[in-house]
């Protein structure tokens, strides 16, 4: 061969390999926010971002474990569907997080952002399926559907402003070193998500379930955590609720007495009160919810994710 093509082939291949390297880099890299740049971007290599599961359902929560190898890349907080998440330290460069996809999200490919501790954003996809959960139509005497009296009115937007101290009381850490159980092993009445219909009017649907359970039962709590919410509510009747960190909150409502002050730590299995049938409701029953960052999830799928969320980043 001509010593002068073999050098220009040699040119071309010295030229060539680098290139398709930095594209490769740059193609398998994670998606930086364009208002950062490219040029001083951390390499994929000092993050490492898992998701479980990538494609929720509607209505699914999703636990998010992360490894980083510089403090510069530590995560802060995470965006997902126009809500701001917390992140629990749980090791030396390890953290996990809990996200939720509303009943009502928008189906396909969402972004997850993740804000680093040097400001810039790196953003990983899920991808949102439809959780079908099915409706049902109940009847209601009409004040209690819907209520109208002035001093029904101006207990439910008392009781508003109570559970928005309540639910904005967590805290950047697991409470929990178990996973969670479910409260009462008994048969599911109403499932998690039915969209439901009171006197055939749409209201939301439901954000927990309803365990069978005969007056007086006794109900433990689900996991450890520490008590947010104790009292009487227009809706729930006696209410509990439990903070477990991150925004993780479990529900038991209908209560028929309450045996938890607010502020109380609770262990797992601890007897928080007793099934009743207060507030509004057909019959005594626990209504049973899991609402992570204001949205309700899914309680049985959220025992799995509790499980994920205790386990070692990188042994999910
Ligand atoms: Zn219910």
């Amino acid at each position: 061969m001509n010593p002068d093509l073999r050098s220009k082939g040699l040119l071309a291949v010295k030229i060539f390999i680098p290139a398709a390297l930095l594209l490769f880099v740059f193609l398998s890299s994670p998606t930086w926010s364009r208002s950062e740049g490219m040029g001083a971007a951390a390499r994929d290599g000092d993050l490492t971002v898992s998701l479980q599961p990538r494609s929720p359902l509607q209505g699914q929560a999703v636990v998010i474990s992360i490894r980083c190898r510089k403090s510069s890349v530590s995560p802060r907080q995470l965006r997902l569907l126009g809500k701001t998440y917390r992140t629990a330290a749980v090791g030396k460069g390890e953290y996990k997080a809990v996200c939720a996809v509303p009943l009502n999200a928008p189906l396909g490919a969402q972004p997850l952002e993740i804000v680093l501790a040097d400001r810039r954003t790196v953003t990983r996809t899920l991808t949102v399926r439809k959780g079908d959960y099915g409706e049902e139509h109940l009847r209601l005497p009409a004040e209690m559907a819907n209520p109208t009296s002035p001093a029904h009115l101006k207990q439910i937007k008392n009781d508003r402003r109570r559970l928005r101290r309540a639910y904005g009381s967590s805290a950047a850490l697991i409470r929990f070193s178990h996973p969670f159980t479910m409260p009462l092993s008994s048969t599911i009445i109403t499932p998690f998500g039915r969209r439901r219909y009171l006197n055939d009017i749409p209201k939301s649907p439901h954000g927990g379930i309803d365990l069978r359970g005969k007056t007086g039962t006794p109900v433990p709590a689900a996991a450890g955590g520490r008590v947010a919410f104790s009292g009487r509510l227009y809706y729930s009747g006696n209410a509990v609720i439990i903070d477990h960190g991150l925004d993780i909150f479990s529900l038991y409502l209908h209560l028929n007495s309450i045996a938890v002050a607010v502020g109380e730590q609770v262990k797992q299995g601890q007897i928080i009160g007793t099934v009743g049938s207060t507030g509004r409701v057909t019959g005594p029953h626990l209504h049973w919810g899991i609402k992570v960052n204001g949205i309700f999830v899914d309680p049985l799928e959220f025992i799995k994710e509790s499980r994920l969320l205790l386990q070692p980043v990188g042994e999910e």
